[in-house]
């Protein structure tokens, strides 16, 4: 993809900070860091989403955010880590070649405080069930 911002960071036609590649996976440290050490893993080949990814390259990646991963959260001394996936605008997904954010934590940090827990019916659980299903 000629235009694609991280093809370009692939192919080495822009500045990153490269901290771990393979033939399969490249990961490189995320220029808007939400704490420091927060760290992107991508295939280097271009996909969009998690939906078009072969499986081949996502348990490729989910193996170098393993590495990875834990590297950031000792170097920074972290005390939490957040693996993160943003497919499609609607779930923040700004930069359209997938990857997956290593966010390390610290307690008390500005970043997705817990959330509100939805709730729902037994009847709303049986009903979302039945449709999830006949999807797959
Ligand atoms: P997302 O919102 O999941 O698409 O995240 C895209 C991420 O890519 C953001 O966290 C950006 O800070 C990061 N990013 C965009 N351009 C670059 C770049 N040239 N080098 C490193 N990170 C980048
Ligand atoms: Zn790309």
């Amino acid at each position: 993809m000629s235009g694609c911002i991280f093809c370009k960071i692939i192919r080495g036609e822009i500045p990153s900070h490269r901290i771990y590649e393979d033939d399969l996976v490249l990961s490189f440290l995320d220029a808007n860091p939400i704490n420091p050490g927060h760290s992107l893993v991508m295939p280097k080949k271009h996909y969009t989403t998690i939906f078009e990814t072969p499986q081949e390259e996502l348990h490729a990646c989910i193996s170098v955010c393993r590495k990875v991963g834990e590297a950031v959260y000792r170097a920074v001394g972290a005390s939490g880590l957040n693996v993160l996936q943003n497919n499609f605008r609607s779930a923040c997904q700004f930069v359209d070649h997938i990857h997956f954010h290593i966010i390390p934590r610290r307690d008390g940090d500005s970043f997705l405080a817990p959330w509100l827990r939805g709730s729902a019916t037994a009847a709303e659980m049986e009903e979302i069930l039945k449709k999830l299903k006949a999807e797959l």
